[in-house]
């Protein structure tokens, strides 16, 4: 009970007894005796009262004590009444009750705690508040006193004070820094706390620790924390008393101390924590630079491989066991696949599994894992048929790596692939041409020798001995021109001397040499001509020679009763157009693409020729800015255009 409310309380009683007293004295005095109302209150009051209530003499004899006095110390009213209250005191205190009560005599009133000696002799706390009592003479003449047991309380507080005791003990022997504050202001700081920051104990309690402690930078994150009352861990940097800082992880709680809402805190030093954070942070990102640097010159290095490989004009792909991991452009041109339709697919793929590589078992992969182990350079070159996505087959020259493990087993492997289809037929033609050419040059050559033994054995004949030897000898010049021609050509050095020429000049002339030629196979030759000259700037000699060689084509390949004939046009104002159409045998649609070749021919035997012409001829076209195609149905026939610039265009 607050200590007001007990003097609140001990003065009503006092001005109930007083008043008690006094109705007592009127009654006495008046002899009457009528019931008091206000004296039955109060003696109920007192009489019903929770707390001991009595009053002593100037002697401290008791002259009136409640129920509840007399029931806190074990007795009856009736024993009470007449006693010295120091006879109910323990002993051991008498020395302070004689004290306490000296100063009521003083006229002091007061409340103190003090031990009493219950009836069956056990102590008990007990709190007195007492009001000194004085006559109109002022002279003292006792106290009233109230009496209230506070056994509980006491017992809480030594509780109290050992728990506190317990706490501080644990406060103190943490190696943890712990500070309990009010609003940044220490109210306890423990020694570890003291150490941590570089302070005596004494410095730290009372002072505001954010100003103190705290690292000006870290102060707005503090007063977050406090501001919200946060309770957990938070990083923040703090200040030790040289000035020196470190970052300290503190782990704060709300607790309720001495009815006030304070914070706990406890502080780590991280710094050793953080350097190594930092540390590892350093390591890892020197890491990722180093990968980063790796990663890069690594893919540097595979834009390079990629550029080389697809830049290569062999195809090549790198197999892993046996699938294919890699594959160039060139190899995807050679066969007809997109990149995804070969790489992770086997590179049997490529292999047409009826055809045995070189002398080996149809089964590849068991050849060249064998291969592998046996051959010491683990290089393999030969031919090999393939075959292309469409399932058509062609030739390749294989240069096969093989890939290797420290047990010499095939691990993977690099295939470069030519395609040398190309090569192979050409090589082919050059051997057709030099049998054909040794075979053209022989006919004439025969015929020159039979020629001459006639001219020694039947001179009379001489003449027409002459026209034949005449016309064999245009022949052969006819072939050795043609390949001089090829060899020009081939190498590219050839001359021509233009100048503006009318075409229609230039095929009226062929029209002209020709015509006996289709006369004698019965074969129309003609020619439809615009009446407009077209001109184009040109060597004319060579133009002849193409024109020449179509017709002598087209006669050659028509049968007797066929056509021929030379058309002439223009396109758009800027071409010639020249064609030579015939009716005659037409060239298959498998060999239109290859006539244009050199020493490419389709009839070899029958009809006689070098296979130059139309590479002779194309070449020239090309040379005056022109084109050369053919169009052509076997059995009905062929037309060849040549398309050349006309003048105007030319020298614009
Ligand atoms: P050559 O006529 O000396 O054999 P060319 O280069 O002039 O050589 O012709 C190549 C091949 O083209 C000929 O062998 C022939 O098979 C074919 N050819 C050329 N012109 C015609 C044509 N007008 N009709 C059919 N086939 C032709």
């Amino acid at each position: 009970m607050p200590f007001v409310l007990i003097i609140v309380l001990c003065l009503i009683l006092g001005i109930g007894i007083g008043y008690l007293i006094f109705t007592y004295r009127s009654r006495k005095r008046s002899n009457l005796s009528r019931p008091s109302s206000p004296e039955s209150v109060y003696r109920s009051i007192v009489e019903s009262s929770q707390e001991g209530i009595w009053r002593m003499d100037a002697d401290a004899r008791i002259t009136f004590a409640n129920q509840h006095m007399a029931e806190l110390l074990g007795y009856q009213v009736s024993d009470l009444i007449g006693r010295v209250i120091f006879d109910f005191f323990d002993p051991a205190q008498t020395h302070i009750a004689e004290y306490r009560f000296g100063l009521f005599r003083d006229g002091v009133g007061q409340r103190f705690d003090l031990l009493v000696r219950h009836k069956d002799g056990s102590s008990r706390w007990v709190a007195i508040s007492g009001t000194p009592q004085f006559d109109p003479n002022h002279r003292y003449i006792g106290i009233v006193g109230i009496m209230l047991d506070i056994a509980e309380r006491k017992s809480t507080e030594e509780s109290l004070q050992e728990s506190e005791e317990r706490y501080r003990i644990i406060a103190e022997s943490t190696f943890d820094a712990l500070i309990l504050h009010e609003d940044g202001y220490v109210i306890q700081a423990n020694r570890a706390a003291a150490t941590l920051f570089g302070y005596e104990r004494e410095e730290l309690v009372g002072r505001n620790a954010k100003a103190l402690l705290l690292a000006p930078d870290s102060l707005p994150v503090a007063d977050q924390m406090l501001a919200t009352g946060f309770e957990g861990i938070y990083e923040a940097t703090f200040r030790r008393k040289d000035g020196t800082t470190f970052p300290a992880e503190v782990q704060a709680r709300n607790v309720t101390y001495r009815g006030r809402r304070v914070r706990v805190a406890t502080y780590h030093d991280i710094s050793e924590r953080k350097k190594a954070a930092d540390a590892l942070r350093d390591l890892n990102a020197e890491l990722e630079r180093r990968v980063h640097e790796r990663t890069f010159e690594l893919q540097r290095q595979q834009m390079e491989l990629n550029a080389i490989l697809d830049s290569m004009g062999e195809g090549v792909f790198y197999s892993e066991g046996l699938f294919i991991r890699l594959a160039n452009r060139a190899l995807l041109d050679i066969t007809g696949y997109a990149q995804e339709e070969l790489v992770g697919k086997r590179g049997s793929v490529l292999i047409d599994r009826n055809i045995a590589i070189g002398d080996a078992q149809p089964e590849w992969v068991a050849y060249m894992r064998e291969y592998a182990r046996s051959n010491p350079n683990k290089l393999w070159r030969g031919e090999a048929v393939l075959m292309r996505k469409d399932g058509s087959l062609f030739n390749a020259a294989l240069t096969f790596t093989a890939l290797t493990d420290e047990n010499n087993e095939l691990i993977g492997s690099v295939i470069v692939i030519r395609d040398i289809t190309e090569e192979k037929r050409l090589a082919a033609q050059k051997a057709a041409f030099v049998a054909n050419a040794s075979h053209e040059l022989r006919t004439p050559l025969t015929n020159i020798i039979t020629r001459l033994y006639l001219l020694r054995h039947q001179p009379d004949n001489l003449n027409q001995h002459l026209d034949v030897l005449e016309r064999v000898a245009a022949r052969m010049q006819n072939l050795v021109a043609d390949l001089l021609d090829v060899s020009r050509f081939e190498r590219g050095v050839i001359s021509v001397r233009r100048r503006d020429v009318s075409l229609q000049e230039l095929i009226e002339e062929v029209i002209q040499t020709q015509q006996p030629e289709a006369q004698q196979k019965n074969i129309s030759l003609t020619s439809r001509l615009p009446s407009e000259v077209v001109q184009v700037y040109a060597d004319p000699d060579r133009l002849v020679q193409v024109i020449v060689n179509l017709t002598v084509n087209a006669i050659n390949y028509t049968p007797a009763g066929g056509r021929v004939s030379i058309e002439l046009a223009t396109e758009d104002d800027r071409m010639a157009v020249l064609r030579v159409w015939d009716t005659g045998v037409g060239i298959a649609p498998d060999n239109v693409a290859h006539v244009f070749e050199p020493f490419f021919r389709v009839n070899e035997a029958t009809i006689p020729g070098t296979g130059l012409g139309l590479s002779i001829s194309k070449a020239i076209v090309e040379l005056h800015g022109g084109s050369l195609a053919v169009e052509s149905t076997p059995q009905v026939g062929s037309t060849f255009t040549v398309r050349l610039p006309l003048s105007e265009t030319v020298r614009v």
